[in-house]
This record gives structure tokens, sequence and C-alpha cells, in this order.
């Protein structure tokens, strides 16, 4: 059985991890239990380090998001939920997602995690929502996971980022910028390049998982 001194020591270590992606002291106070005090006096010794600003509050962004940003959620929520799965917290399942949704992309991340913390509020019921009105679903036509309205019928194309993303991967450059898939001449060659290489964020992201 964990001790309380166990239970502290985690949630100082998780602070510390989540203070280090950029996240706002209430966004750790949420998630650990730590008061925001101590959270500024233990990671903010430097006032000026604190983030401000508003912080994102919106239930209804991920719907009304472009396309590069809600695969970008997608990438997040289809990771948290699997580490939900297989028994990490909450606050665990968050930190390890948004390290693999870093590890997929480019440098300035879209996606802060503060959004990320918002967005898996709302899949699990938790911190901010007191129930779930995001789920995630696997889609039917390219077997990718992404994030819809709760009560979605998963089919291909209609709701599915990915499979939009695929449809205008050729066509639209600011989606390759975003996804550095491998170059290829063809364009059909291009779509499975950029399968391929979610294919490959799966599994590095996998990696990251820790060992329980
Ligand atoms: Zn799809």
């Amino acid at each position: 059985m964990p001790t309380r001194g166990d239970r502290h020591l985690r949630a100082i270590q998780l602070a510390k991890q989540l203070a280090e992606l950029g996240a706002r002291l209430k966004t750790i106070h949420s998630i650990t239990g730590l008061p925001p005090r101590e959270v500024q006096r233990l990671f903010f010794a430097d006032p000026r380090t604190i983030p401000r600003g508003r912080a994102p509050d919106s239930t209804e962004w991920y719907h009304n998001a472009n396309l590069i940003l809600r695969t970008d959620a997608c990438l997040i929520g289809a990771k948290y939920r699997q580490l939900r799965g297989q028994g990490l917290t909450a606050g665990e399942a968050l930190v390890f997602a948004y390290r693999a949704y870093q590890a997929a992309t480019l440098p300035p991340y879209r996606i802060s995690l503060d959004r990320a913390f918002n967005l898996v509020s709302y899949i699990d019921g938790i911190w901010l929502a007191r129930t779930p009105t995001l789920s995630v679903l696997t889609c039917p036509g390219c077997g990718c996971e992404f994030i819809a309205a709760i009560g979605t019928v998963a089919r291909s194309g209609e709701t599915c980022p990915f499979c939009k993303l695929i449809e205008r991967f050729p066509l639209d450059h600011r989606i390759q910028a975003s996804y550095p898939a491998h170059p290829a001449v063809e364009s059909i060659e291009r779509q499975q390049g950029l399968l391929a290489l979610f294919h490959k964020l799966s599994l590095d992201a996998e990696g990251e998982t820790p060992a329980e």
C-alpha cells in the first residue's frame, strides 16, 4: 500500500513534469491536488516564468478547430484513452500522451498542455467536466482513432479527420508542412507515406509508455 508520503511524492513528481510541459498553476493544482502556492514556490521561483493569459475553456473548441488542430487533438486523445485503458492514472496518462504528441510533431506545438488537459477532461468527464461529452472512436475507413461528440457513430470519411487529412494531403501545402511525411512523386505514394507516418507515430508513442 502506498503511504501518504508516497502519494505526496508522486504528486510532486507529476507537478514537476506538468510544469516542464508548460501547464498553468491552476491546471497543475486540478491534476495533482497540490495548492497553487506550493506549486509556485517549488517550480516557479521566478514569477516571470509563470504561464499567464486566459486558460483554454471552450468545450466547443474541438468541433470548430481546423483540420490540423483536430488531427493534433486526436493524436493526444487516442494516446490518452489507450494509456487509461492500460491502468495509468489520468494525470500520468495526460503527461505521457502529451509527450507522445510532442514526439510526433514539430515545435512550436499547436496544442498546449492546458488545451490537452481541457480535451481529456471532456473525454473522461473529470477535472473541468462533470460528464464526458467527447469520445474516442476507431474509424472503419482508415483505422485511425479520432475524437467525436459522444454518441457519434463512427463512419469513414464523414467525421474522421485522418480520412480528410489523407484526402487533402497531396493538395494542401499547409498540411504537408505540418506533418512532414516522406516526399513522394505520386499522390498515392504520399497517402501511403502519411499512413505509414501515423503508424510509426503510434509505435513511437507506445515506446514512451512506462513499464508497469
Ligand atoms: Zn478515417
